[in-house]
């Protein structure tokens, strides 16, 4: 970092334009009193007193020591902080200079600009914000240049994104996940009805703001489904794949050949990130995770969070089958299953208010960590007593929606043709796990045809219908003298019939070649 001296960064503070001069020499004297007379001499130490009087924010201040004064505006806005970095951009908080409201400005780097599809990728991420109006999906107000500086004006989200809440504070309580994946899948929807396809949906694109309102985000590499120029998406393929963690299988194949469901499988991932605290398949290469995502269900959700409620469990899998057709029909029927258990959910609460310590959490108490206490005084079993998971209904009044046996999240079968097709149409070249590729897929059909195994440890068998522990029962076979017996007389009668069925055959054949 540059070393200036106090002086220096009064006159880069001046030429910045940033500052009243008048309200900064009013600021000054303050100081100087506040000192003894002088200013600091240290100009880290002056520019935190000035700081500290509002003038100027603590980024500027950071850029002011690096003897930076340009760039502070974009139109007519002046840039307040830096809020994040993406794949293609830098998002900057900013201040409207006459309205004074607060905007998110996303800025693309001169440097992107040598390559014409992301300047065309920008503009068509800011064509579809704009196209959208709704409360879930962050809202576009502007689009501009300076000279080669391109930027989009967004709605700011004071918050986190749901990877930041996660990384800092661990699974979300049951309620919280449920609440902002409703929420998630309401903002998806209407994208989706606006013939758009997000492509992209992962926990760091869902930012929620202080009111625990969900807002979609980054349309960067969203798709209108009904767009001709497939050409220039085409153009940088690789790159609009999305997150490894979260890609869709149909989408890793061909990024174009995908319906508003792709999002669907996204949400669903995006889901078990909050109640697992990591991604489904968070180990191996990049390749090794897209083929897991192609054949192979995640482990059991109740393997971190053994009282996981089994509807929630069971939503969260049907979001994530692997061919679409097992998935729900669209976003609303998940906003609405969500909604519905979360009615329902909040009915046993008043019943049993010990029950759920993150139900009523409001943002800011889940960004404290005031959740974590309380979710450790207290275990959340609702749907897990007295056998409620099984095709029960939830919610109350014209909110009612069944959950049937698929919504409780039986894998379906995958047909073996489409696991083995696949394989070959994704680039496999320098994936160090292929060894293994083979072998999880076979396990992964094997699993595919019968119904997803529970965790050991989550609740007794028969409990529930999402929890049927399969592995376990061959082991309980062997070493209970009773069951063995009753099996092996079971194999006797078994024998008994096939030989009696062998000589009725011999016997018809025989009568066959006699007659002739
Ligand atoms: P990219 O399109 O380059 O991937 P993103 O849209 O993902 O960039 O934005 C990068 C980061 O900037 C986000 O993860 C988020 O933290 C922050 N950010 C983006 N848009 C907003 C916004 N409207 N309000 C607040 N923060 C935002």
């Amino acid at each position: 970092m540059t070393q200036i001296t106090s002086n220096r960064l009064l006159e880069v503070i001046e030429k910045s334009r940033l500052v009243d001069p008048v309200a900064l020499q009013t600021s000054l004297e303050s100081i100087r009193e506040k000192s003894g007379g002088e200013l600091p001499e240290d100009p880290v130490e002056l520019c935190k007193l000035i700081e500290e009087s509002g003038l100027v924010t603590r980024w500027q201040c950071e850029k002011f020591l690096q003897g930076k004064y340009k760039g502070f505006f974009l139109g007519k806005h002046k840039l307040l902080g830096h809020l994040g970095s993406g794949g293609m951009s830098s998002v900057y908080l900013a201040e409207h200079l006459l309205m004074k409201h607060k905007r998110a400005i996303k800025v693309l780097p001169k440097s992107k600009l040598g390559n014409n599809s992301y300047l065309e990728r920008f503009q068509r991420e800011a064509k579809a914000i704009a196209s959208l109006n709704h409360r879930n999906i962050v809202r576009a107000y502007d689009i501009d240049n300076e000279k080669d500086t391109h930027y989009l004006v967004m709605e700011y989200v004071e918050g986190a994104d749901m990877q930041s809440l996660v990384r800092k504070h661990g699974p979300l309580p049951y309620a919280v996940v449920a609440d902002y994946m409703a929420q998630a899948a309401r903002g998806l929807h209407h994208a989706h009805e606006a013939g758009l396809i997000h492509r992209d949906v992962k926990p760091a694109n869902l930012l929620v703001n202080k009111e625990g309102v969900v807002k979609v985000l980054d349309l960067g590499l969203a798709l209108f489904s009904a767009e001709v120029d497939a050409s220039l998406t085409m153009e940088y393929n690789d790159k609009v794949l999305g997150t490894a963690d979260y890609l869709p299988p149909e989408q890793a194949i061909n990024s174009h050949k995908i319906d508003s469901r792709a999002d669907m499988y996204g949400l669903g991932c995006t889901m078990y990130f909050l109640l697992t605290g990591h991604p489904p398949f968070p180990d191996g290469s990049i390749p090794s995770r897209i083929i897991k995502h192609q054949n192979s269900m995640p482990p059991d959700i109740r393997v971190d969070r053994p009282d996981c409620p089994g509807e929630l469990d069971g939503i969260c899998v049907k979001m994530m089958q692997k061919d679409p057709k097992f998935r729900y029909a669209d976003c609303n029927q998940v906003a609405e299953v969500l909604e519905a258990w979360l009615t329902k959910h909040r009915r046993d609460l008043i019943d049993n208010p010990s029950k759920d310590a993150g139900a009523n959490l409001t943002v800011s108490e889940l960004m404290s960590d005031e959740h974590k206490r309380k979710s450790n005084q207290n275990i959340d079993t609702v749907t897990n007593r007295g056998n409620k998971t099984q095709g029960g209904k939830v919610g109350l009044g014209s909110s009612v929606v069944s959950l049937s046996a698929s919504d409780s999240g039986v894998l379906r079968a995958i047909a073996k043709s489409d696991a083995s097709t696949i394989d070959s149409k994704i680039d496999l070249v320098h994936d160090s796990s292929l060894p293994n590729a083979k072998k999880s897929k076979s396990q992964a059909i094997a699993k595919a045809n019968s119904p997803i195994s529970g965790s050991t440890n989550a609740q007794p068998a028969g409990k529930s219908p999402l929890v049927k522990p399969i592995e376990k029962a061959p082991q309980k076979a062997a070493t209970t003298p009773k069951t063995a017996s009753k099996t092996s007389s079971n194999s006797a009668v078994l024998i008994g019939v096939a030989i009696v069925t062998l000589l009725i055959l011999t016997g018809i054949l025989i009568a066959i070649f006699a007659t002739r």
